[in-house]
């Protein structure tokens, strides 16, 4: 079990800075999901906790011991390359030991810890049987079991799952995320895929060019999100983005679109008559006839259970998911009112969001973890 503090951590390769200042802290236990576009430097992050790369500057502690210039070998912690490339000429029980044989643990030693984990994985059935005969999915465990086998402090995994197709890639989700419940072992796990990250993550640390942008649970990530970018990056469709002004008079907590006034409670700043930045989620919008915004409806697409309407408005193009009970046309001209709790504003040239109370601490540099 393992805290893995990062401190002012930071990776110049040359004049290029992968990661900036990163500061946050990874909890005893907890599965901890860096998420961001390719190129953020969240891999870069996983190789410095793993001690593959050495930092510019800043600091790696673990359980409070500061290891930012112990070798990998010495931190305890096991990094997950692949998950899936086994040993084809092994069997099972093969497979799963090979990172204690490596260690030239007792064979008594190996044999229990083996076994544990086959049971562990309910595989113990086919520890004598070859990896090619297997299933995909027992193939997976077999994986995971050597993966954990180690009983490392805490296991980076990077893309894990990146290879695998999408439906297979949710039921390995499950797999892991269960396995992490029973195991309870520090688990950072580096992915772009934000579906992923919301299904699996305790919390979730959204990075892009180099910088920690926002650390939290994954309903406070979708629904609070600190800046534009994590707002755009997370949820599909992403966060609708609205031109705005600020500066209603005082007292009053909104901002003007359009001509049109939108409330927004929890709007930090009044932004005096600046642009600003009006964000609203596809499903916080409701096609009404008296709402405070008209736009025309560009494109209509079933989903199913919901319609997902496209409407264009002059502060700009907006996503709805919609019942499908609501009957719009392509064409028709519709009002458009919003879930007022539930909208974000940001400023127009940071990219923040300028809302109270929730989002405290959400700075750059993540010393909000
Ligand atoms: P990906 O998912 O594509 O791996 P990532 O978020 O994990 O993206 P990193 O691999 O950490 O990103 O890379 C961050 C940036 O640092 C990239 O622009 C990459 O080209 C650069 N980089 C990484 N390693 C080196 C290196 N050894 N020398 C020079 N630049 C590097």
């Amino acid at each position: 079990m393992a805290e893995i503090r990062i401190e002012n951590l930071h990776k110049a390769f040359g004049d290029f800075v992968a990661v900036r200042d990163s500061a946050f802290t990874i909890r005893d236990g907890e599965f901890f999901v860096m998420l961001g576009p390719s190129g953020c430097g969240k891999t870069t992050t996983l190789r410095m906790i793993a001690g593959l790369e050495m930092p510019s500057a800043g600091k790696i502690f673990l359980d409070g011991e500061d290891v930012t210039f112990n070798r990998g070998s010495e931190r305890d912690i096991a990094f997950v390359f692949q998950l899936f490339a086994l040993y084809p000429h092994m069997n099972v029980r093969k497979n799963i030991s090979f990172p204690l044989r490596i260690q030239r643990l007792p064979r008594r030693e190996i044999r229990e810890r083996t076994e544990e984990v086959a049971k562990l994985l309910r595989i113990d059935h086919l520890l004598n049987r070859p990896v090619g005969g297997l299933s995909s999915g027992d193939r997976q465990r077999v994986a995971l079991g050597r993966a954990i086998v180690r009983r490392a402090k805490a296991f980076l995994m990077d893309e894990p799952l990146g290879a695998l197709d999408a439906e297979f890639r949710e039921l390995m989700c499950e797999e892991l995320r269960l396995l992490h419940n029973r195991i309870g072992a520090t688990t950072v796990y580096v992915t772009h895929d934000q579906i992923e990250a919301m299904s699996m993550a305790d919390r979730i640390c959204v990075m892009d060019q180099g910088e920690v942008l926002q650390v939290g649970p994954p309903m406070e990530v979708y629904e609070r999100p600190a800046t534009r970018f994590v707002a755009g990056f997370i949820g599909s469709p992403a966060m609708n983005f609205l031109r705005a002004k600020g500066g209603l008079e005082a007292g009053a907590s909104g901002v003007e679109v359009n001509g049109g006034r939108i409330a927004v409670p929890r709007l930090q700043e009044a932004l005096d008559h600046a642009d600003a930045v009006l964000g609203v989620r596809p499903e916080h919008i409701r096609i009404a006839g008296d709402g405070p915004l008209r736009g025309r409806v560009f494109g209509v697409e079933y989903m199913g259970t919901r319609q997902l309407v496209t409407v264009d408005t002059d502060a700009g193009r907006l996503k709805i998911r919609a019942p499908n009970t609501v009957r719009v046309d392509y064409g028709e001209t519709v009002g458009l009112d919003f879930e007022t709790e539930r909208l974000v504003v940001f400023h127009p040239e940071s990219d923040r969001a300028v809302m109270s109370e929730l989002y405290a601490g959400a700075g750059a540099g993540g010393g909000h973890a």
